[in-house]
């Protein structure tokens, strides 16, 4: 990683602002292309999860101000399309290609931005670092794992498996809690991971792999398999262990990057078992009376325990091998004062 002075971005549309960046943290998915196992083109901006302050407002933007503090997430809303309206803001039609690229930056340019950022109903200088930490989380991770929960129909009282022990598969963890799961599982062998994933309401820990693991999972479910099942990794290995602890008539939510050739999904069929997923969709979840970050306000929840590690822009390599190394769960990338 290296960090360089690139030009000021600017107004193009009517509908951008300019976001002054407060804060950005690196995510799992980055770390495809810093292993160098995902294709990445060479001086490419990087980062796709922020904070920050709206510095300047397009002539079209009606709902934002300059000063206004809010999230900036992955995915862009058009707000008109089929895709947005009917809540896979993930699939806009609209969307920009390489979308708004370069979140680790002290400035970017965000489109669309009356829909797609998310306003954060709060004055940021009152906020703590926790909380500040949590909404950074709504960017992506908070939204991803929420979005497994929901796609693996987590129903109150039942049973909830869930792979991956980053950033998403933590709040995967918080998110099957948060929909009422009564028993859930994290697959963990890190200790540091294993305490967030009791913290945000983990009933059991599995720390095998592969077969081990499925073993381990269908033993603590008498041999049922689970209710839903939350895949956050998106490896062969992974996938092929979510696949096969779902119960018969259960639901698996997917939404690792998929890293995998053929999964033969023909096996689900016998089993009457759904498989569904894909990008989340932020806004959905993030606005709103019971929204996320409504949430997060109120202290019902506190994602933000995730970031275990704080650099600056200087140290943006660091913030990288930390993750990489498994010394950070995630990084966040403290860039501006607010
Ligand atoms: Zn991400
Ligand atoms: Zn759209």
């Amino acid at each position: 990683m290296e960090v360089h002075e690139v030009p000021m971005p600017e107004i193009r549309k009517p509908g951008d602002v300019i976001v002054r960046v407060i804060k950005a943290c690196v995510c799992g998915s980055d770390l495809w292309w810093f292993r160098g196992i995902g294709q990445r083109q060479h001086g490419s901006l990087t980062g796709h999860e922020a904070l920050g302050v709206v510095e300047r407002i397009g002539d079209d933007v009606h709902t934002l101000q300059e000063g206004d503090f809010v999230i900036v997430p992955f995915t862009h809303c058009c707000g008109e399309c089929a895709a947005c309206k009917a809540g896979f803001e993930s699939n806009c039609f609209n969307a920009e290609p390489g979308g708004n690229a370069g979140y680790q930056a002290e400035y970017m340019r965000v489109y669309s931005a009356d829909t797609s950022l998310v306003k954060v109903p709060a004055d940021p200088h009152e906020l703590s670092d926790e909380t500040i930490a949590s909404l950074l989380t709504v960017a992506d991770v908070m939204c991803t794992g929420y979005h497994a929960a929901t796609c693996a129909r987590v129903q109150p009282g039942g049973t909830a498996v869930v792979f991956g022990d980053g950033g998403v598969g933590l709040c995967g963890v918080l998110s099957a809690k948060l929909q009422g799961a009564e028993r859930i599982i994290a697959m963990s062998r890190y200790e540091d991971r294993q305490q967030v994933a009791r913290a945000f309401g983990a009933t059991d820990i599995v720390p095998e792999r592969g077969d081990e693991a499925v073993s381990r999972v269908m033993e603590l479910t008498d041999g049922i398999g689970a209710d839903s099942v939350l895949e956050c990794v998106g490896t062969e290995q992974s996938t092929l262990s979510a696949l096969a602890v779902a119960r018969p008539g259960g639901f698996i939510g997917r939404v690792g990057v998929p890293h995998t050739t053929n999964i033969d999904v023909n096996n689900l069929f016998w089993r009457n078992v759904t498989l569904s997923g894909g990008p989340a969709s932020v806004t959905p979840y993030a606005n709103g009376k019971n929204g996320l970050v409504a949430k997060i306000l109120n202290g019902d929840i506190n994602p933000g325990m995730i970031f275990t590690a704080d650099f600056d822009l200087d140290h943006v390599q660091d913030a990288y091998e930390a993750m990489d190394e498994r010394r950070a769960i995630k990084s966040m990338i403290s860039i501006g004062a607010l």
